[in-house]
């Protein structure tokens, strides 16, 4: 059993922490929204008066904050009260840059770190079957792997600092083109009189083959778990989507990379949120593709 302090009880942080709990660790948890406090303390955690208090006899801090900036403050502001040697990690979606700056203050202080940004969305976090990617040295990845491992079934250690959530904004990248490629198919297949079935069975077992044609399809019919069939509730968000693409193009500029579809996708989300359906599953973004036609 080991001694856990869990920052950021909401969608995600909450089922996360609940899991280590019934991983047989001593979780003690902060979050600022009531209603999370309430829940987690259901589930079994030990709810502190501050972020600081929480981290008090932690052997090991676990976060789960909307942003970069949200880290960057948590992490200033409980790494003085943190004890020696406590191992740090943060399970956030950020920019590589803020990973990279929470990783120095860490290090600052002599205290092991990992960013862990994990795949898999509320459905894997409350099944604990997501999948973590994590950056940091080796020792330190080492010992996050078997606490990661009470949250999640498949554990990967990208690399150095930061590692964690390169890797996550390019498979988000890839995902969110992706997305919007199957669904021009299915606008197209449309308009040329194709089923959605007969363009399914053919590019599901063809080269279009792909998670968000096989998984996450964004037609209602093909595969009936996909968000498509219930009224393109989430799932992923799209504003989850919108802000890993952004994400993406920050790295991309910082790094000097070429990623002009990324760049596109980017923009073709910010126009969907934008016109209020940041909270539809990403799926829905072929009504957008749709609605093109028409402009
Ligand atoms: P959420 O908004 O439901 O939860 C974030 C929680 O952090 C909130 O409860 C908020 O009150 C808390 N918080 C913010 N500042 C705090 C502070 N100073 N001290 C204590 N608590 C604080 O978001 P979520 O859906 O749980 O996502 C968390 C992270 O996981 C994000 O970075 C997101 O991009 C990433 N993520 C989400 C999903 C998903 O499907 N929801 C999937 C993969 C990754």
């Amino acid at each position: 059993m080991t001694s856990i302090a869990f920052i950021g009880l909401g969608n995600m942080g909450g089922p996360m922490a609940a899991n280590l709990v019934k991983a047989g660790h001593r979780v003690t948890g902060f979050d600022l929204v009531p209603a999370s406090l309430d829940a987690a303390r259901a589930a079994g955690v030990a709810i502190a008066a501050s972020a600081v208090a929480a981290v008090k006899d932690a052997e090991v801090v676990v976060t789960m904050l909307p942003a970069g900036k949200h880290v960057a403050a948590v992490w200033s502001e409980i790494i003085p009260a943190v004890a020696k040697g406590a191992l740090m990690i943060d399970c956030s979606t950020i920019d590589v840059e803020s990973a990279r700056k929470s990783h120095e203050l860490a290090a600052q202080a002599k205290l092991p770190s990992v960013d862990a940004p994990v795949s898999g969305g509320t459905g894997g976090a409350r099944a604990g079957t997501l999948t973590f990617m994590a950056g940091g040295e080796a020792a330190a990845f080492a010992a996050a792997k078997p606490i990661l491992e009470g949250m999640g079934k498949k554990i990967v250690h990208c690399g150095d600092a930061g590692a964690g959530q390169a890797a996550k904004i390019c498979n988000n990248m890839i995902l969110g083109i992706s997305m919007i490629a199957v669904s021009e198919a299915f606008a197209l297949a449309e308009k040329l009189g194709l089923s959605h079935q007969a363009l399914f069975d053919v590019a599901s077992t063809s080269s279009g083959q792909c998670w968000s044609l096989t998984s996450y399809c964004p037609v209602p019919g093909p595969v009936p778990a996909s968000p498509a069939n219930n009224d393109y509730k989430p799932g992923f968000a799209a504003a989850l989507m919108l802000k890993d693409l952004r994400l993406s193009q920050e790295a991309a500029k910082a790094a000097g990379a070429a990623t002009p579809l990324g760049a596109h996708a980017e923009s073709i989300y910010e126009t969907y949120e934008k016109a209020g359906h940041g909270g539809e599953d990403f799926s829905g973004i072929i009504h957008q593709i749709r609605d093109l036609a028409g402009k």
